[in-house]
């Protein structure tokens, strides 16, 4: 083996050892004081809920909350460093930016997730392992990260009655006692609650067609979902091929 080739072949191994950061919030910021982020759990997935920037976006209001659902979430943390101990941070790189929301590739979490972590669903690793990817967003007084096979993005904002959506899962977002799970546009029903999940299941309700919006609720069918967007003058997200979706088939 040439110099050259030995040099070539240790420069591969260093650059494919060092984190990529890919910085993932184009669309939105946390709070810079007080983003006051809260985990609540789910089936396999976790919810992080946050306060937006209304400084930055003038498309956000103040007090209005966003929310990152982790979907088939393996283990996940909430704790050091924060934005004054950054340098501190196991993978820091002083071109990174705190404050934002990151995919981290060549992640190596398999070995040095921090140790406060918790365990969400063990299963999840040999179910997903190639599928898992390493997340990380860098608040004011804390990191939040997790292991997971991919995100959708909410924003929780007042219903048409003016009503404040509840921030919790996106299954139960009304705080209406009813104990089924109604379509919000048409009223049909598709699932009876139960005490931490639903008949049928939030999976197979969602692969029978009905649509759930993170922080919202539910919708029987694209076609509801296109006759509430217009009611209300919303617009939900979708897919390339034009499909409400918040979770990309990915459940
Ligand atoms: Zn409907």
């Amino acid at each position: 083996m040439t110099l050259a080739t030995q040099i070539h072949q240790r420069w591969l191994i260093l650059y494919m050892n060092t984190p990529i950061f890919k910085k993932l919030n184009n669309h939105f910021d946390a709070d810079p004081n007080a983003p006051d982020p809260k985990i609540s759990l789910l089936g396999n997935h976790v919810v992080l809920s946050f306060f937006l920037n209304s400084f930055l976006w003038d498309n956000v209001s103040e007090g209005e909350t966003g929310t990152l659902t982790f979907l088939n979430c393996l283990q996940y943390r909430l704790g050091k460093p924060d934005s004054d101990n950054y340098h501190r941070y196991r993978y820091y790189q002083s071109d990174v930016e705190y404050f934002d929301f990151y995919l981290v590739e060549n992640s190596t979490w398999i070995e040095d997730f921090p140790i406060d972590k918790k365990i969400h669903n063990s299963s999840i690793l040999n179910e997903f392992r190639s599928k898992l990817k390493h997340f990380v967003f860098f608040f004011r007084d804390n990191t939040f990260e997790c292991v997971a096979t991919g995100y959708s993005f909410g924003r929780v904002f007042n219903d048409a009655s003016g009503r404040k959506e509840q921030v919790s899962n996106f299954i139960i977002s009304s705080t209406s006692k009813d104990i089924y799970c109604r379509c919000s546009n048409c009223g049909k029903t598709i699932a009876k609650f139960t005490e931490d999940s639903m008949i049928p299941t939030f999976e197979e309700c969602y692969k029978s067609g009905a649509v759930p919006v993170p922080n919202f609720g539910w919708l029987c069918s694209q076609n509801c979902a296109n006759e509430y967007e217009e009611k209300y003058h919303i617009k939900f997200v979708r897919t390339k091929e034009g499909k409400v979706d918040y979770y990309y088939g990915e459940i």
